[in-house]
C-alpha cells in the first residue's frame, strides 16, 4: 500500500513538539484569537513577503471574505476556472455574484490568461486565477490585463504555499492571497484554517472585522460579518510546522522530478510541465494519461493511492446548472479532466516507492490498452 497522503509519517517527526504546543493551549485558557494566531499572521506575513495577515476558519472563508472586502456582490462577475475546487466558485456564490470561466492551459492546468480579456463585460469586478497543484498561474498577464481593465484579482494559493513566479511569493501579486490550512495541504493544520495575505491595511482591517461579525470593536457591529476566526490550537500546530514547510515543499519538488525521470521512458504518459521562472511547489504530482479510468480502478486494487483532482470540472457540476455552461463550453478543462491522475505526493515518500508506483502505472497503461484492444 502506497497512500497518496500519509500524515502519520510527518507526525512521527514533530508529534512531540505539536503535543506540547497544544498542551500549553490547552493550560493557557485562551483558546481563540490569542498570542498564537498574532504570532502565526506575522511569522506568515514575514514568510510571505507581505505586509499583512489575518487568520481565519477555512480557505473558503478566506475566498469569501476577501470578495467581501473588496465589496463584490449581486450583479457582479468574477473571472475564474471551472478546473479546481469547488470551494473557488462557492466563495463567489456565496457573496451572490456570478462565476465566469475562462479555459485553463493544456500544459500548466492553470487558467489560460490570453483568454481573459474576452471574458471581461462591464460587470466583471474581478479574476481569482487559482495555482492549482502548486504551480503559479502567469501573473504578468493576469495582472497585466487587470490594471487595464480596472479589475480587483484574489488570488486562490490554497495549494500553492511558498510557490514563486518570477521570484516573488504566490498570494501578493494580487489584492489578496488566500491560504488553506486543511490538513492535506503542503502547510496543514489538524483541522480547518485559513488565512488572507494583502499589502493593503484598509483590507485588512475589513476582514479583521468581517471575521469576527462584522465589527473591530467588541460589541460593536457595522455590518453583517460571520465567524470565522481561527482557533488557537490550530494556529500553535500550524506554528511548529511552519519553519519546515520550505524544507517539506523542496522535498516534493525533488519527487516530482525523480518522477519526471521514472516516466521519461514512456510515451504515454504526460509529466507536468512548469512555466518559465516559476517555483512549483507540487500540492499534487498529476500526470495525463490514456484509459485514464481503466488505469485509475487498476491502481487502486495494487494499493497505489492515486486519486482525480476533479473528477467533474465546476461548470458540468450541479449547483452551475444555472449559468447554462454547457459540456464543450471549455475544451481544455473537459478534456483534462478526462485524462489526469495524481500520484502519491508528499514530503515523506521514499524513492523505493516511487519506482513503485511509477513501474505500476505503466504497467497498469499496458494492461488498460490490451483490455481495450478486446
Ligand atoms: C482546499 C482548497 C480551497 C478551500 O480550502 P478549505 O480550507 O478547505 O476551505 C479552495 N481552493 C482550492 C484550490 C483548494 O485546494
Amino acid at each position: 500500500m502506497i497512500p497518496i497522503l500519509d500524515s502519520k509519517r510527518q507526525y512521527a517527526t514533530i508529534g512531540s513538539e505539536v503535543e506540547k504546543a497544544v498542551c500549553e493551549v490547552l493550560r493557557s485558557g485562551s483558546y481563540i484569537l490569542g498570542a498564537n494566531c498574532k504570532a502565526l499572521e506575522q511569522e506568515l506575513a514575514d514568510f510571505i513577503g507581505c505586509k499583512y495577515t489575518v487568520g481565519l476558519n477555512s480557505g473558503t472563508d478566506a475566498l469569501h471574505l476577501a470578495l467581501r472586502a473588496l465589496n463584490i456582490g449581486a450583479g457582479d462577475e468574477v473571472i475564474t476556472v471551472a478546473f479546481t475546487f469547488v470551494a473557488t466558485t462557492e466563495a463567489i456564490g456565496i457573496v451572490g455574484a456570478k462565476p465566469v470561466f475562462v479555459d485553463i492551459d493544456e500544459d500548466t492546468f492553470n487558467l489560460d490568461a490570453s483568454k481573459l480579456e474576452a471574458a471581461i463585460t462591464p460587470r466583471t469586478k474581478a479574476i481569482i486565477p487559482v495555482h492549482l497543484y502548486g504551480q503559479p498561474c502567469d501573473m504578468d498577464v493576469i495582472m497585466d490585463v487587470a490594471k487595464r481593465h480596472n479589475l480587483h484579482v484574489i488570488e486562490d494559493c490554497c495549494q500553492a504555499i511558498g510557490a514563486l513566479y518570477k521570484g516573488k511569493m504566490v498570494g501578493t501579486f494580487g489584492d489578496f492571497g488566500c491560504l488553506s490550512f486543511y490538513p492535506t495541504k503542503n502547510l496543514g493544520g489538524m483541522g480547518d484554517g485559513g488565512l488572507i495575505m494583502t499589502n493593503d491595511e484598509k483590507l485588512r482591517d475589513r476582514v479583521i472585522a468581517l471575521r469576527n461579525h462584522g465589527g473591530a470593536i467588541r460589541y460593536h457591529h457595522d455590518e453583517i460579518g460571520v465567524n470565522s476566526r481561527l482557533d488557537e490550537i490550530q494556529a500553535a500546530i500550524l506554528r511548529v510546522k511552519l519553519p519546515h514547510i520550505k524544507d517539506w515543499n523542496e522535498a516534493r519538488r525533488k519527487h516530482a522530478y525523480y518522477y519526471n525521470e521514472l516516466f521519461a521512458d514512456c510515451k504515454d504518459v504526460q509529466t507536468p510541465k512548469e512555466l518559465d521562472d516559476t517555483y512549483c511547489v507540487y500540492h499534487q504530482y498529476t500526470i495525463k494519461i490514456p484509459n485514464r479510468d481503466a488505469v485509475h480502478k487498476m491502481l487502486q486494487e495494487r494499493g497505489i493511492g492515486a486519486m482525480l483532482y476533479y473528477p467533474i470540472p465546476l461548470h458540468l457540476q450541479k449547483v452551475h446548472e444555472y449559468l447554462g455552461v454547457g459540456r464543450g463550453s471549455l475544451p481544455v478543462s473537459e478534456k483534462n479532466t478526462d485524462m489526469v491522475i495524481s500520484l502519491p505526493m508528499f514530503p515523506e515518500l521514499t524513492e523505493e516507492e516511487q519506482r513503485t508506483v511509477a513501474k505500476t502505472v505503466k504497467e497498469c497503461i499496458e494492461l488498460s490498452k490490451s483490455a481495450a484492444a478486446v
